[in-house]
Formats: structure tokens, C-alpha cells, sequence
């Protein structure tokens, strides 16, 4: 028998759900507020919307995918991002040809073959946004402002902005090769990794944890100093709109993605308190995606967060999270009557939105008190044969500890004091 998931899943239920829950509400009256539109994406899609070709060198392609062959024999690929599947949409159902710029966000499962630690695992829930039609410096800070509104709202304040420009595809072929005439001085030292890494992506050698490594990055060639002219204004210009929104940042150039298809701005969130894996949140422009995937030239903007990443990170900025849904009333009763009339006073509160419960266990009145108390009700109420002829029962505020007679089958009389 089987009981336990999956290396790098979890299940997902009690406090650890409401965490989620209230996570997903925030971003849902954020994304009201910026204007953006929900896509829905399917789990699975074909292998070659990830793998666009020979040239692809990031360990998300070439190690990570959860692939399979299905039964009618073609290679499928579970999202291992959200991107490549919303640019899909995007060219799929010509939005392009809607007015301009196309605002989306999506919060899905990802899926990777990542070895499991804090803050990775093999299913995962990315919040992303993407932004499609501008090729402006606003767009990029739009982009950025979403993001950081959202840690905003959650009370995530111990993460710090990281932003910083790769250029375009010349800027950043020039720099590659500036980069691996400085990494062939030191050829020796680096890690295998990093050996392999020199020839296929040498960027990626800024990113390697390995403290050899990172001692030799420490004197590469800044990608700044690489930036062509335009590259340079729209890199200061996302700054200026930054500032403009009075949000802070560092630049770093030692920001680099680990999806190849990012051009000029790069950003992160990281936050220091939640381990190795501390970036929440990552995106930057990805110019030439949508006509990688067959479609004509749309500039585009994004980010994902990592929700479960969001949650350590609240956890290590609160402590604790008020998350308890709480139970408004619970109906107590004594014998079957009472308890007919009982689920028909709570469904009929239900439907006018108080949160209600009574007995479903056929459990003695002090049992189901005991319950009550634990679910922590604000209010109780005991239905008996007495209340049943009266009509009237006593409703208790479990704080103060007063009771209050009413008309108990007049809800509309009392159901106010409640709310
Ligand atoms: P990392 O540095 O974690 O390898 P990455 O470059 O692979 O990051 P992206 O592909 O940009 O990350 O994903 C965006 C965000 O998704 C990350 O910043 C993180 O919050 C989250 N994320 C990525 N991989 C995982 C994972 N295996 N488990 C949990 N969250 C993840
Ligand atoms: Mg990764």
C-alpha cells in the first residue's frame, strides 16, 4: 500500500492551505487592481513549445522536464514554467490583434526533476504575469510594480529587488565572448559544472554557488559595461520609473536567468531569511519568445513567484499568519427534532452567508459544546424540545459569555449580531 506522495510533492490541507488560500485571494483583488486578465493553461503541452531547439542550454530544459511519450506515441511535457504555455495562447487565439498591450497572469503547477530541498520541489505553484506588445521601460517597471505591490500586500518586507540588464541579443554576444576569454584564464579552477558551462553558457558561470567559482566571478567583466547605447537608456529609463514609484533596488549584475530567452532587464526578490533558494520571485524581458514560437516580432515582459517560496518567506517576516476561517454559530440540539430543525436553521444561515455548523455525529449536547469551543464559534445556540414549542432560544456570544433570547426562527431578527 501506498502512503506516502511522491518524492517533492505534498499534500496541501489545514493551516498550510489557508496560507495558500489567502495568498491566492490577495493576488486575485491585485490583479483586479493592475488590470490584468487570468489565463488558464493546460498542465501538459508538446515537448517542442519547451525544447525550441538544438541551441537550448538551461538544466530546466535540458534536465529537469518531466517528459513522456503518450500513448498515441508523441512526446508530451508537463510545464516545468507558465510562460512558453501563455505566449502559446497568446499566437494560438491571435491576441495580438486585441488592443495592446495584452495583460495576463496565471497561477499554476509547475513540474521538475529537481533534486528536493527548502523551497524546491518537484511540484511546484508559480504566480506569474505577462505583459506582451511593449517593448517600454514602463512596461518592465509595470511589471515590477505588480510584483512588488503583491510581497507589499502580503507583509513580505524582507526581500530586496535585484535588477539588472543583459542587453540584446548583440549586447549579449559580445559580452559571452568577453566572458569566456576571461573564464579560459582560469579554466582549471572552475568547477565541472562550470567547465561545461564555459562553452554551452558561460553567463551561467555568474550564477554557480561553488565558492571557487564565485571568488573567479568576482573579478568577470560587469555585463553593464557591455550594454550598447539603447540598451543602456532603457536600462536606466526602468530605473527612473522605479524610482518614480518610489520603489527601491539594487542593481546587480550578477543577476542572470535561468531561462535563455530573457533580453535586457532581469529582476529578482530575495529574501535572505528563507535558506539557499531565496529568490521569491524572478522575471525580466523576453523579447524574441513569441517569434521563437512561430509568430512575428512581439516584445514581452514577466515574472513568476514561487508561491510556496512566498509563504517561507511570509513565515520568516511574521512568524504567523492569521489565516482561522471563523465559525460565526453553532447549533446545538437534543434528540432527532432538534436536529432536523437544527441543519434546517444552519442551511438556511448558509445561504445568507454567516458561517454555520451543527451535529453531524449524533453526539451529546456537552460533546458537541466541547466541539463548538474548539472550532472556536462566536456564537452558540441549543435547540431542545423546549425551543422547539417556545420558538425561542438562547443565543451565547462565546466571548463575553451573554445570552440574548430570541425568535430563533426568525433569522432576520438576529442574524445582524453575527456579522
Ligand atoms: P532557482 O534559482 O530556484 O533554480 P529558477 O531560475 O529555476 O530558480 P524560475 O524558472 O525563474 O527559477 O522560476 C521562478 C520562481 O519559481 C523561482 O524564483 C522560485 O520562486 C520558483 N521555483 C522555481 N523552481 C522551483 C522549485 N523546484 N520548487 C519551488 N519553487 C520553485
Ligand atoms: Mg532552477
Amino acid at each position: 500500500m501506498i502512503t506516502q506522495a511522491p518524492r517533492g510533492t505534498y499534500d496541501l490541507y489545514g493551516e498550510q492551505v489557508r496560507k495558500w488560500q489567502s495568498i491566492e485571494k490577495t493576488i486575485a483583488r491585485l490583479m483586479e487592481d493592475f488590470h490584468y486578465g487570468e489565463i488558464r493553461t493546460p498542465i501538459f503541452e508538446h515537448t517542442e513549445l519547451f525544447q525550441r531547439g538544438v541551441g537550448d542550454t538551461t538544466d530546466i530544459v535540458q534536465k529537469e522536464m518531466y517528459t513522456f511519450l503518450d500513448k498515441g506515441n508523441r512526446s508530451i511535457t508537463l510545464k516545468p514554467e507558465g510562460t512558453a504555455g501563455a505566449a502559446r495562447a497568446f499566437l494560438e487565439h491571435k491576441m495580438f490583434a486585441d488592443p495592446q498591450p495584452t495583460k495576463l497572469y496565471y497561477i499554476t503547477p509547475c513540474f521538475r526533476y529537481e533534486k528536493p530541498q527548502a523551497g524546491r520541489d518537484r511540484q511546484f505553484s508559480q504566480f506569474g504575469v505577462e505583459l506582451y506588445g511593449s517593448a517600454e521601460a514602463a512596461a518592465d517597471a509595470e511589471v515590477i510594480s505588480v510584483a512588488y505591490e503583491l510581497l507589499k500586500r502580503l507583509g513580505i518586507h524582507n526581500v530586496t529587488l535585484h535588477i539588472n540588464s543583459l542587453g540584446c541579443r548583440e549586447c549579449r554576444a559580445k559580452y559571452n565572448q568577453e566572458l569566456r576569454d576571461y573564464f579560459e584564464r582560469y579554466k582549471d579552477s572552475l568547477c565541472e559544472t562550470c567547465k561545461e558551462r564555459l562553452e554551452r553558457n558561460p553567463l551561467r558561470i555568474l550564477d554557480c554557488k561553488n565558492p571557487q567559482c564565485r571568488e573567479i566571478v568576482e573579478g568577470a567583466p560587469s555585463v553593464l559595461d557591455a550594454l550598447d547605447q539603447d540598451c543602456r537608456e532603457h536600462f536606466e529609463k526602468v530605473q527612473a520609473y522605479l524610482s518614480g514609484m518610489g520603489i527601491p533596488f539594487v542593481v546587480d549584475p550578477g543577476i542572470v536567468r535561468g531561462l535563455d530567452y530573457y533580453t535586457r532587464t532581469v529582476f529578482e526578490f530575495v529574501c535572505d531569511e528563507i535558506g539557499a533558494q531565496g529568490t521569491v520571485c524572478a522575471g525580466g524581458r523576453y523579447d524574441h519568445l513569441i517569434e521563437e514560437l512561430g509568430g512575428s516580432s512581439v516584445p514581452a515582459v514577466g515574472f513568476a513567484a514561487g508561491i510556496g517560496r512566498m509563504i517561507l518567506a511570509m513565515e520568516a517576516a511574521n512568524g504567523t499568519m492569521q489565516t482561522e476561517t471563523p465559525l460565526d454559530l453553532y447549533v446545538g440540539s437534543m434528540g432527532e427534532k432538534a436536529s432536523i430543525e437544527a441543519l434546517s436553521l444552519v442551511y438556511r444561515l448558509r445561504a445568507l452567508h454567516v458561517s454555520a455548523e451543527s451535529d453531524l455525529l449524533g453526539r451529546s449536547v456537552k460533546a458537541q459544546m466541547k466541539y463548538a469551543n474548539k472550532r472556536g464559534a462566536r456564537y452558540t445556540m441549543i435547540l431542545g424540545e423546549t425551543e422547539l414549542e417556545t420558538g425561542k432560544a438562547s443565543l451565547k456570544n462565546m466571548e463575553s459569555g451573554e445570552s440574548e433570547t430570541v425568535d430563533f426562527r426568525n433569522i432576520q431578527e438576529w442574524r445582524n449580531q453575527l456579522s
